[in-house]
């Protein structure tokens, strides 16, 4: 079983990874941790055997699939839980990285899912016009807060735009699915390009495959593109 020290090794790890523009080296970790590089290889033996990751090379580490998709799930809770004592708690900013650092390993799916749920709502159409519940977008038209022309899929999306998660529109685990892997409300994404089964995404610097169910499940607000604004 994962540990939460293993698990904060697992998010340093990922974070370090960002894009596989390098490998994460022993060092690395142990610098981001504030720990000496000989406590961090008994960890790193640990999650290697454990299926989490492998030793590319002598010095350099890099996570598997398994590896990846866990790292992601402790990465969201931290996202959602920040957000949270940040933004609405209204704590600074290391404070509020460390009670997330803290929770994330304990936070439930479903304790998760009721934090998306408050960001959520608070995402929603302050006229009550019910607007990312329904699929008819003319009911909120004369919405200003929600310039409900600019909510849309990710399907309508152009290569290389971006935009930020308004909402998960899919219960039970087809939701957490989606939720662990970090796309969460106000969460930026951008797409990359479509692929035989889906569309790829970039979120938090990595690139992330998502099938067309999950990519139908998802309403964003499109970034204003600059033709708009001309
Ligand atoms: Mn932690």
């Amino acid at each position: 079983m994962l540990t939460p020290s293993l698990e904060d090794y697992l998010e340093t790890i990922y974070l370090l990874q960002q894009n596989n523009s390098r490998d994460a080296r022993v060092r690395d970790i142990a610098s981001e941790r504030s720990v000496k590089a000989s406590s961090v290889t008994p960890a790193l033996k640990r999650l290697s055997e454990m299926g989490y990751l492998c030793y590319e090379q002598r010095e350099t580490i890099r996570l598997t699939e398994q590896g990846k998709i866990a790292a992601r799930r402790v990465y969201a809770r931290h996202v959602l839980l920040f957000q949270f004592f940040h933004d609405i708690l209204g704590m600074d900013e290391e404070p509020a990285k460390s009670e997330a650092c803290g929770m994330e390993h304990a936070l439930s799916d479903e304790g998760m899912d009721r934090f998306v749920q408050f960001f959520e709502s608070r995402l929603a159409c302050p006229n009550e016009h019910k607007c990312q519940l329904q699929d008819d977008a003319a009911s909120c038209n004369a919405c200003p807060r929600h310039q409900s022309s600019l909510r849309t899929s990710i399907d309508h999306l152009e290569d290389g735009c971006s935009a930020t998660v308004l909402r998960i529109r899919t219960t039970g685990k087809a939701r957490q699915t989606i939720l662990d892997m970090g796309i969460l409300p106000n969460v930026a994404i951008t797409r990359v390009r479509a692929t035989k089964t889906g569309i790829l995404i970039d979120i938090a610097n990595h690139e992330l495959e998502l099938t067309n169910e999950q990519v139908k499940a998802i309403v964003v607000r499109a970034d204003q593109m600059a033709s708009n604004e001309t």
